[in-house]
């Protein structure tokens, strides 16, 4: 796997040029994915299909193979084995690009050759879903805009240099119809990632663009290899597999656990799937997504093992017997924000008691189901402890409410030194986080539509 930055912005934001120029000082290799939805809109355009109609393009899309590849460092787009670099560059391929990229369809066709390219090389790809869709786990995600009257200017010149027509107001309008469609698209819509840094280039020269940026890389790549030199240095010391809490202790939670399951069961519709993926006993880690404050209770009901959980600091300063009875549920204080080795110590700590840790791996709540960017501290939780790591989707739409249906989706445990995860390096923590963002991410699509 490279390292991965994405930059993504409307149309003219200055995102190629800029990104070409960040590429070749910093030697990544630049990935324009505009140029593919481009030579998608070209062949159907030659082939005569309608580029608005999503069941023609579907299916002509059968007879398109596209390629990028690279002379003297710059990219071009081989089309059926034609080079269509420069073909690609006319307004009337621009609007039929933004019309075929609205197409599932499409999207899917061109996702898998994004994402290869990007797991073999260092690269920076530009494009409108890149930090959001293709490369959610990507290094530095970085959102570059301008007012829709500078991205004109901009274009416009461009245009006249290359001999065409257009005037000032018809690049315009095609810039404002374009900038619509693309944000309001159904699948993929252009919209800035929340771990992305906005960057208004209305007022800047171009120089001053790639200067800005170009810090912002290195600041985020120094800042990850600190975070990385530091995660290496944990030693690897795996937990107590055969640990369990006292009678006692595991009667009374069992005792409030089975109360809650029949009141939250008579609250909610909740429907379990891969209910066999749900240990048994104690030492391993839910890693879920999280979309309500109720989430560790349904975690709870799902198994006999009591529940550690990391919650903000903030809860634990307020009401004393709030804090008293969280604390008793299991919840331990976390500072966020910070790279807090205190809370990863108490966490192992906990699954070496034998209970089972939850960790919601996005770091925040996801309102809108979305599941958003996979932190590296599951991973780093998981090598350290050497604990069986169970991927878990908590799925409903909306907010909670009642007879809402729920669904609490399971994978099959992760073990990492089965994925070859026996330390905490880079390479290894990356594996292993990839997994759990990928198997969390099907579970949510494969169970969405049963809702
Ligand atoms: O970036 P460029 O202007 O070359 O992109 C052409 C069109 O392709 C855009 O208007 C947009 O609709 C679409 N596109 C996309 N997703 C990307 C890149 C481009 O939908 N990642």
């Amino acid at each position: 796997m490279g390292i991965n930055i994405a930059i993504d912005g409307p149309s003219g934001a200055g995102k190629s040029t800029i990104a070409k120029a960040i590429a070749k000082k910093i030697q990544y290799v630049y990935v324009d994915t505009g140029a593919l939805y481009r030579s998608i809109a070209l062949f159907m355009i030659r082939n005569s299909v309608d580029v608005k109609d999503a069941e023609a393009v579907a299916s002509n899309l059968e007879g398109l193979d596209v390629k990028l590849g690279y002379v003297d460092g710059s990219q071009r787009v081989i089309l059926n084995g034609e080079d269509v670099s420069e073909l690609i560059r006319t307004p009337e391929i621009s609007m039929g690009a933004s019309a075929v990229s609205a197409i599932p369809r499409v999207r899917e066709f061109l996702f898998d050759l994004q994402q290869n390219i990007a797991r073999e090389n260092n690269i920076l790809m530009d494009g409108r879903d890149i930090g959001t869709v293709v490369l959610p786990n990507a290094d530095v995600k970085i959102f570059l805009t301008a007012s829709a009257e500078k991205r004109a200017e901009r274009r416009f010149k461009e245009l006249q240099e290359k001999g065409d027509t257009s005037t000032y107001e018809e690049v315009l309008e095609d810039i404002i119809k374009r900038d619509y469609n693309d944000t309001h698209r159904e699948i993929a819509p252009l919209k800035k990632a929340d771990d992305a840094i906005e960057v208004d280039s209305s007022e800047m020269s171009l120089d001053e663009v790639v200067a800005h940026i170009s810090g912002i890389i290195t600041e985020k790549l120094d800042g990850e290899k600190k975070n990385k030199t530091q995660r290496e240095m944990m030693p690897v010391n795996p937990i107590d597999k055969t640990a369990k809490l006292g009678f006692f202790r595991s009667l009374g939670y069992n005792f409030v656990r089975i109360c809650v399951k029949l009141a939250f069961k008579i609250w909610y519709k909740i429907e379990f799937v891969g209910k066999e993926n749900i240990p048994k006993k104690g030492g391993h880690i839910f890693a879920s997504t999280h979309r309500s404050y109720a989430d560790p209770v349904f975690l709870a009901i799902a198994g006999r093992t009591p529940l550690s959980f990391m919650a903000k600091e903030e809860l634990f300063q307020g009401n004393k017997f709030f804090a008293w009875l969280i604390g008793w549920l299991g919840a331990f204080p976390v500072k966020r924000g910070k790279g807090d080795t205190e809370a990863i110590d108490r966490a192992i700590e906990e699954l070496n008691k034998g209970r089972n840790l939850i960790i919601f791996p996005e770091g925040t709540r996801s309102k809108d189901g979305k599941v958003g960017k996979i932190k590296t501290g599951v991973a780093l939780i998981g090598a350290v402890a050497q604990a069986t790591i169970v991927p878990t989707a908590i799925i409903f739409e909306g907010k909670l409410k009642f007879r809402k249906k729920i669904i609490l989706a399971f994978a099959p445990p992760v073990e990492p030194s089965e994925l070859g995860v026996n330390s905490t390096s880079a390479r290894e923590l990356k594996i292993l986080k990839n997994r759990i963002s990928d198997d969390i991410n099907n579970l949510v699509n494969e169970n969405v539509n049963k809702l």
